[in-house]
């Protein structure tokens, strides 16, 4: 069973369009479940119905005309009520409907189940008898699995489907996906592909045929080159048999076998990469179907020898400089900060991510960089989409493709209300960050992922309040050398002082990691992290720690801060290791201070342990975006659990009240370096519990200003003991939105529908 399944779900995300897919999903379950009907029915949210979208055994002509409300006929009772509906004779049940067009009288049994994603009906699926009998318990499970599995594909066929409707001009496309970085831009799509990849190869047309013809030769050459080199190296250590297998390849590289196949479809106008891909995924499918061991794993060479192909062929377009749009949206599977830092910044207005959520790196890169970004976008079939005009809504999570003219326009005019918002706040930018009564909040700056800053905010701020210094190590072929840390860091104290900087030792693992020490794990944020990893390789913390001091001597600006602690004993090893590095420097005759040391919380444990920590370290930082994955249990990197994540939980704002409560009691000062800090509400709420340094992303500073500059230090307060009170997200973030409605503060939230 377990087997057909998968081949099912395989053919199905194989598909070209919303059509092939429902036409496979109905034949193959027919056949596997061997029953005389399979159908199924799709939601038409804009109608409110579900409408039959294809079915083998009933009239085809009934296709696209038979619709059911939900709750109307056991189909839209399977919808209404989302859960399996299987019954003997369907005839007599209550909630029969009869449609003359499908013939439907015949059959007696019934089993429908809804297919859902991610709580939303998408559509019913069914399977019909004509002898009158119960379809067995293992027979229904089969079919919820079915469903289960389909749900995520079919949402991507709906998206392909909607995207193959654009080949009439004036159809666009709306899609949904997560907010990550506010902001909205309209520009043209440009796709970033991982190399080497045949599922992630963009459709396109090749601009010479005979040019493209002659580079899938080329590269084809190239292969199997390389396999008669393998094959020599090896003659002498492998079996006459397994010497055969070569063989095989050179065959199946032949022009009878894949080269003139995909040179066909180059010839019908596909350019090669895609070409290939298709083709090969054609002949996968096909061998993975037959019931032949030797031929099935015959599927996973063609799949190797395409990708060497395709490397050959990507290796010869990578060379070629690309072009960027003026207005680029950059579209990607999962996009990197190093990507990012690729196309020149005037030219880059958006960003659209297949993985990832609002509180993953590139998002809260995206946000320094004051780029409008939509992530977890899973269903986007982002091979169709090079070129295709398009807008990114960061404040709804939307992407719109081929915007028709009057979205076009409306967007165009709240994109500029936007940017006049921005220039009004702007101007209050040298105003003190205080209270209407007159209590001054710090606010500082998270830096080192913006590659650069607008302007220059050093006037209107307190400091860096985190520079992130995993950037510079993405930026690096190998761990950047002391003496290339020293200058980098020097130029970032430089820069702000006399202003503190709080630098962060190298907190990789989770989703950051460096291209020369990757780190592979089943649980990436439960894992090697931060100062677990520094520890462990203590030769690299020094490096860093004394590139730090180096770095700051005659500025004395430094702090240092320690990212994902959890126990007293990695405190303790880390501030040795400084001593010691403070030491060596002394030795070498260059002037040290011991800088204030802070440790991050954002592991829960640290909560527990605020007194013992206070004894040991100088000040606290918040780090709201890890404490908040950790504390829910929601990965922030994750697009289906990211309605999850929120601040406003009462027991994230109970745990973030009690830090500020005890910072407070040990005499401890206690800041906030999440994205939480940025947010005008989250601001706000961490003034009334008593935070009185904030640091953010520069392009939040302005809002959070304005916000903090027209509230009085009591209204805050009285919001704080008023939400602690609630026990419900929903009531606490109901309370917070009207108290921002009685401040005239609604203007600075993220617009909402
Ligand atoms: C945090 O966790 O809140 C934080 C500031 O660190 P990072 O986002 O880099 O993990
Ligand atoms: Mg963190």
């Amino acid at each position: 069973m377990l087997e057909i399944l998968r081949r099912i779900v395989q053919e199905v995300n194989g598909a070209r369009s919303l059509d092939a897919a429902l036409s496979i999903i109905v034949r193959r379950i027919r056949k596997a479940m061997q029953t005389d009907v399979c159908s199924v029915y799709l939601r038409d949210d804009e109608r409110d119905c579900f409408i039959l979208m294809d079915t083998i055994g009933l009239n085809a002509s009934a296709i696209g005309q038979v619709t059911l409300k939900p709750g109307e006929g056991l189909v839209g009772l399977v919808g209404q009520r989302e859960e399996p509906l299987n019954i003997e004779e369907a005839l007599s049940h209550s909630h029969f409907r009869y449609f003359a067009e499908t013939g439907e009288e015949r059959y007696s049994s019934f089993l429908g189940v809804p297919i859902i994603h991610q709580r939303r009906v998408l559509g019913v699926l069914v399977v019909q008898q004509r002898e009158k009998r119960q379809f067995g318990e293992g027979e229904e499970a089969f079919l919820i699995t079915m469903a289960a599995q389909l749900a995520g594909v079919l949402v991507h066929a709906l998206s392909t489907g909607a995207l193959a409707r654009l080949s009439d001009p004036g159809t666009q496309a709306l899609l949904n996906g997560i907010a990550a970085a506010p902001g909205m831009a309209i520009g043209e799509a440009f796709v970033v592909v991982p190399s080497a990849n045949l599922e992630a190869v963009p459709e396109r047309v090749p601009d010479d045929i005979e040019a493209e013809v002659l580079r899938l030769r080329e590269a084809i050459d190239c292969v199997r080159h390389d396999i008669r080199q393998a094959a020599e190296r090896l003659a002498s250590r492998i079996s006459e048999q397994e010497q055969a297998l070569f063989d095989v390849y050179q065959q199946m590289l032949g022009d009878a076998a894949l080269g003139n196949e995909v040179e066909k479809r180059i010839r019908e106008g596909q350019w090669a990469p895609y070409a290939l891909s298709r083709v090969v995924q054609r002949h996968v499918n096909y061998l993975e179907r037959v019931d032949d061991n030797y031929l099935r794993e015959r599927a996973a060479d063609i799949r190797d020898l395409g990708r060497r192909v395709l490397a050959h062929l990507q290796k010869d377009s990578e060379a070629r400089k690309p072009v960027y749009p003026d207005r680029t949206i950059l579209v990607g599977d999962e996009i990197s900060a190093a990507q990012l830092g690729e196309i020149p910044r005037d030219k880059l207005v958006g960003l659209v991510a297949l993985r990832g959520s609002s509180t993953s790196h590139v998002a809260i890169l995206a946000r320094a960089m004051d780029i409008p970004a939509v992530m977890g976008m899973s269903d986007l079939p982002i091979s169709r989409l090079a070129g295709t005009p398009m807008i990114v809504d960061g404040h709804r999570g939307r992407l719109i493709l081929r915007p028709q003219q009057d979205l076009l326009v409306r967007y165009e005019n709240m994109i500029e209300e936007e940017q006049a918002l921005t220039s009004m706040l702007e101007s209050e930018q040298s105003l003190p960050s205080e209270t209407s009564d007159g209590y001054r909040i710090r606010l500082m700056i998270n830096t080192g992922l913006a590659v650069e800053m607008s302007g220059s905010p050093a006037a209107r701020i307190d400091g860096v309040g985190l520079y992130r210094t995993e950037v510079p190590f993405m930026m690096h072929q190998r761990f950047p050398s002391e003496k290339e840390q020293t200058r980098i860091y020097r130029e970032q104290l430089q820069g702000f002082a006399p202003l503190p900087v709080v630098m962060r030792t190298l907190d990789i693992g989770g989703d950051k990691s460096l291209p020369y020490f990757p780190i592979e794990e089943d649980n990436p944020f439960l894992g090697w992290r931060g100062i677990r990893v520094t520890l462990d390789h203590p030769e690299v913390l020094m490096v860093q720690l004394r590139a730090m001091l180096r770095a700051a001597e005659g500025l004395d600006n430094l702090r240092i801060l320690l990212p994902m602690v959890t126990s007293i004993e990695e405190v303790d090893t880390a501030s040795r290791l400084l001593d010691r590095a403070i030491g060596e420097l002394r030795d070498d005759g260059v002037r040290v201070e011991r800088p204030l040391l802070g440790v991050m919380l954002e592991v829960p444990a640290v909560i527990y342990q605020l007194e013992a920590l206070s004894t040991r370290v100088d000040f606290f930082s918040v780090g709201s975006n890890d404490l908040i994955q950790y504390l829910l249990a929601v990965d922030r990197n994750n697009a289906r659990v990211m309605s999850l994540y929120d601040a406003c939980q009462p027991a994230v704002l109970r745990a973030l009240d009690h830090i500020a409560r005890e910072s407070r009691r040990l005499n401890v000062s206690a800041s906030v370096c999440g994205e939480l800090a940025g947010d005008p509400v989250g601001a706000l709420l961490l003034t009334g519990m008593g935070y009185r340094v904030l640091s953010m992303n520069a392009p939040n500073l302005s809002r959070v200003r304005a916000a903090i500059r027209r509230v009085s230090l009591e209204g805050v307060q009285n919001l704080v003991s008023d939400v602690l009170a609630l026990h419900s997200l929903t009531e606490t973030r109901e309370l917070v939105y009207q108290r921002m409605k009685e401040w005239e503060l609604v203007h600075l939230l993220p617009p909402r529908d």
